[in-house]
């Protein structure tokens, strides 16, 4: 899963490393020296992960973190906090500000990519195993089932990951691309028409239920799960 991730950290060294083996991994890299800058960054753009290093000259990791999750626009984005010190006291601080993980230098990079993958599959609402409902229509991933108004719905494979998508992130346009990335996996090639088919399988399958208007088109852009029409 590409993802844009900000590296906070003073030391150049380890943030060149970092920044190297993060875009091998096939993510896009947003780096600042301090939590000043790291701050001016997220407020242009909002990365889908923070690597942030713990001692930072001036506001301190833990405080950057703090604010971060303090505020209601960044509040959602995964932290990795980076430490030197591996005391226990400190990996329950840096957990109690809100980091999501922490890993302790020196790291290896298959360490630290394992780390940046495990949360960001964690914190991608479609790979987690939570009941998602919109309006009539609801899917349990766990039981792998779906029902509309009550009455079972009978999905392929396909169907079901791009449903979860849909649902985990509605009211949003998804263009055919980022529905590839995203239900497809950034490794497989496939064509954005391919999108279009499993859309009009997925309608197929909800309109025994009425549901089907959900799963809206954005002319020229893609689409769309909305219950309001
Ligand atoms: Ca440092």
């Amino acid at each position: 899963m590409p993802a844009t991730i900000l590296v906070v950290e003073d030391e150049p060294a380890i943030q060149e490393l970092i920044a190297y083996n993060l875009k091998q991994a096939g993510h896009q890299l947003l780096k600042a020296e301090s939590a000043e800058q790291a701050f001016g960054i997220v407020q242009n753009a909002l990365p889908d992960l923070v690597l942030l290093d713990w001692m930072l000259p001036g506001i301190s990791g833990v405080e950057f973190a703090r604010r971060l999750r303090a505020d209601r626009r960044t509040r959602q984005i995964p932290i990795i906090m980076l430490t030197a010190r591996s005391d226990e006291q400190d990996k329950l601080t840096g957990l109690e500000t809100g980091a999501d993980d922490y890993v302790t230098k020196p790291f290896s990079p298959r360490e630290l990519n394992a780390r940046v993958k495990a949360v960001l599959r964690r914190r991608a609402p479609q790979m987690t195993d939570d009941v998602v409902r919109i309006g009539a229509l609801e899917l349990d991933p766990a039981s792998h089932r779906v029902t509309g108004g009550g009455q079972p719905v009978d999905l392929g494979p396909t169907e079901f990951r791009l449903l979860h998508f849909l649902m985990t992130h509605p009211e949003r346009v998804h263009s055919r691309a980022q529905l590839l990335d995203q239900v497809w996996g950034d490794h497989v090639f496939v064509e954005e028409r391919t999108v279009d088919v499993h859309i009009r399988r997925l309608r197929k399958a909800l309109e025994p239920c009425r549901l089907d208007t959900l799963v809206q088109t954005v002319r020229g852009t893609g689409y769309r799960m909305s219950a309001t029409t």
